[in-house]
């Protein structure tokens, strides 16, 4: 069994190592007061520890002294004059039905590990199935870097329209990976392994590329619509994307009000002094910034204050029962006099019924984004949609290109 505490990492930072020392040293006798009959109690580093069970054990047995750890361990410890709640994650594997040398055992207990922590649910006995996913996961992450240079990742095109004249003001690219075995997979399926494999850079780059391509072609024909590319964290930290930002403009002759970048409220929070300096260079160049998925992080006021962005997106989660549920109502009525009253436009995600729409737009609402107006498509598509709008509203789609 892996035991691996819930909550050390966080209360060590915030009481320091003096503190952390002496949780540990607590966690012994707990362990040692449950785990009678097992063969050895050991710490195996960190806030990791580890307990072999007597031989002839079997899962049901594992279970049980797994289920007396985690409530022996969810029961308050005192340290430094504080009650203290820490809890913990138990991964169970057995010899010999899930491995048969001590390594793999301890690999899988791991995996069970993540798994019991990831779900919240204490312990978890180790599932071979877990293994499949981990092994595509590690395949996968071996072939993004040779995927994204060989051209396999496709962007896809969501129209966002103005809400209160109905024009298609521009589109998100949102990236997918036309894997020659797998399909199309989704972002959810690749992205993080991106980060994983220390590629967010190229996929940004390409996903950059192929938007501005697009983009281009557009403009050309005289649909001047605004392309927004997501970033991720560890874009933020590199220095050098303002200026590849500002040579792909110019390898596709495009004026920077036709590019967009969202970042996330959750990633910016991170390490904010050097984020926020690359997000600065990125205005400088004139780039429009949104900030995605507003609603669901925990920034402070003061701190979207000084973000310098012009654009608010409400996470889906708050517009999807808009219709029903009184207080996320109130909340999106307020984020978007709030964004308004910061000179910020507002974008609501995730719209899907005519009725939320409407009733966006009646709360002054500037654009919106979702599978009522528009799916993520391939810009052929794309081109044929905006075409279409164009000639029905040629005037609406001319205020809309000046709108920058
Ligand atoms: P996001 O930036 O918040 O993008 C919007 C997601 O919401 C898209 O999912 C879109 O298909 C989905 N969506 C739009 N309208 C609706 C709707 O009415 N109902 C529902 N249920 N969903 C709707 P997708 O394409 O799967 O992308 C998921 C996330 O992956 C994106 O969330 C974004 O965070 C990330 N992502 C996508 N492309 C890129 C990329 O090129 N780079 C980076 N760093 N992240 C990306
Ligand atoms: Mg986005
Ligand atoms: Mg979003």
């Amino acid at each position: 069994m892996l035991i691996d505490l819930n909550r050390f990492k966080e209360l060590n930072d915030t009481l320091g190592h003096a503190a952390g020392d002496q949780l540990l040293r607590e966690i012994r006798p707990r362990l040692l007061a449950v785990s009678s009959g097992a063969e050895l109690v050991a710490r195996i580093g960190g806030d990791e520890f580890a307990v072999i069970l007597a031989p002839g054990c079997g899962a049901a047995e594992g279970e049980r002294i797994a289920e007396r750890l985690c409530v022996a361990l969810e029961e308050p410890f005192d340290v430094q004059d504080l009650t203290l709640r820490v809890g913990a994650s138990v991964g169970i594997a057995v010899y010999p039905e899930h491995a048969d040398d001590a390594d793999t055992l301890l690999k899988r207990a791991d995996v069970a590990m993540y798994s019991a922590k990831k779900h919240g649910v204490g312990h978890e006995l180790y599932d071979a199935a877990y293994d499949g996913h981990s092994r595509q996961r590690l395949a996968l992450i071996g072939e993004l870097p040779a995927a994204i240079a060989s051209g396999q990742l496709v962007v896809h095109y969501q129209p966002k329209y103005d809400l209160q004249n109905g024009a298609i003001v521009g589109v998100e690219a949102l990236v997918r990976w036309q894997h020659p075995i797998h399909g199309l997979l989704q972002p959810d399926q690749f992205v993080a392994l991106a980060e994983h494999a220390g590629v967010m850079r190229q996929l940004t780059h390409s996903v950059l590329d192929t938007a501005l391509a697009q983009c281009a072609r557009w403009w050309a024909e005289g649909l001047d619509l605004c392309v927004a590319v997501n970033l991720g964290a560890p874009n933020l930290l590199d220095a050098a994307l303002p200026l590849e930002v500002k040579r792909l403009l110019d390898k596709w002759r495009l004026p920077v009000a036709s590019l967009q970048l969202e970042i996330t409220e959750t990633i910016v929070s991170n390490d904010r002094a050097s984020m926020i300096d690359v997000l600065r260079q990125l205005r400088t160049l004139g780039v429009t910034l949104s900030l995605d998925d507003f609603g669901v992080g925990s920034s402070s006021l003061s701190f979207l204050r000084h973000l310098p962005v012009q654009e608010l997106k409400i996470d889906r989660s708050f517009i999807i029962d808009l219709d029903t549920d009184d207080h996320n109502a109130a909340m999106v009525r307020t984020i978007i006099d709030l964004a308004h009253s910061f000179d910020m436009r507002v974008v609501a995600e995730g719209i899907e019924t005519e009725s939320i729409r409407d009733r966006l737009a009646s709360y002054g609402c500037d654009e919106g984004q979702g599978f009522l107006l528009g799916r993520p498509m391939p810009g052929g598509q794309l081109t044929k949609l905006a075409r279409t709008a164009a000639a029905k509203r040629p005037i609406a789609l001319a205020a809309a290109a000046i709108r920058h």
